[in-house]
């Protein structure tokens, strides 16, 4: 297993402006300026979640194209968590309708997905085979949401086969959110594994990331 940023680079924060953040995009890049991160991805969630969870636009997406960092010179993606909607593996990837380059690929409680859970692994199977050029990596697969209907091998596979890292997801092992079994999969069969914070909040943004690698030091993933 290889974890792609054990130093201060952090690719799963959510933003007040296009989704659940509590926090605006200039907060989040001047705090994270402050507190020694050197790249951060700003990834709102995906159009669908935001209509089905009643999220009102505050501004147009394109806005992002106008925008520059003048606070420091943390380096800013913009990504996108998209969310799996159904076991053909169709995939919501857009935030009004823009897409961006830097895909998680994520599931939701119904909604997003649209159907029975037990069909969410053929889901996962499914959107990896279709997109898998276009994904930068699954997010938070081992939280708890799909845990009694999740078979996590037989994606941790397809993810090894075409060289898709998977995400340890600070903010869910924080909030007991991590089944912890999948977990100890994906860490010990994973090839390739992001450590993210999936923060909503700027004490997340400080501190998520770094409970996460004192605990993969403590169970031995860390040299
Ligand atoms: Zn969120
Ligand atoms: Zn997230």
């Amino acid at each position: 297993m290889e974890i792609i940023n054990p130093g201060t680079e952090d690719y799963h924060i959510h933003s007040l402006n296009f989704s659940d953040g509590l926090n605006t995009i200039d907060e989040i890049v001047k705090y994270a300026g402050e507190i020694g991160l050197t790249k951060i991805a700003i990834t709102d969630h995906c159009q669908a979640y935001l209509d089905k969870r009643d999220f009102h636009r505050k501004t147009y997406y394109n806005i992002i194209n106008r925008w520059e960092n003048i606070h420091n010179e943390v380096e800013v993606v913009f990504g996108i968590e998209a969310d799996v909607l159904n076991a053909k593996g169709d995939v919501s990837m857009d935030i009004q309708g823009k897409s961006s380059e830097f895909i998680l690929l994520s599931s939701h409680p119904s909604p997003p997905y649209e159907e029975d859970p037990k069909s969410i692994t053929e889901g996962y199977l499914n959107a990896i085979e279709r997109y898998r050029d276009r994904i930068t990596f699954l997010a938070h697969p081992c939280s708890v949401y799909y845990q009694d209907y999740i078979d996590i091998k037989p994606i941790i596979e397809l993810c090894n086969k075409y060289d898709i890292p998977m995400e340890f997801n600070c903010v869910n092992l924080i909030n007991n959110k991590t089944n912890m079994k999948n977990l100890e999969l994906v860490l010990s069969e994973c090839h390739y594994i992001y450590v993210n914070s999936d923060a909503h909040t700027l004490n997340e943004l400080k501190n998520a990331r770094n409970i996460g690698m004192t605990f993969l030091k403590e169970h031995g993933y860390l040299k």
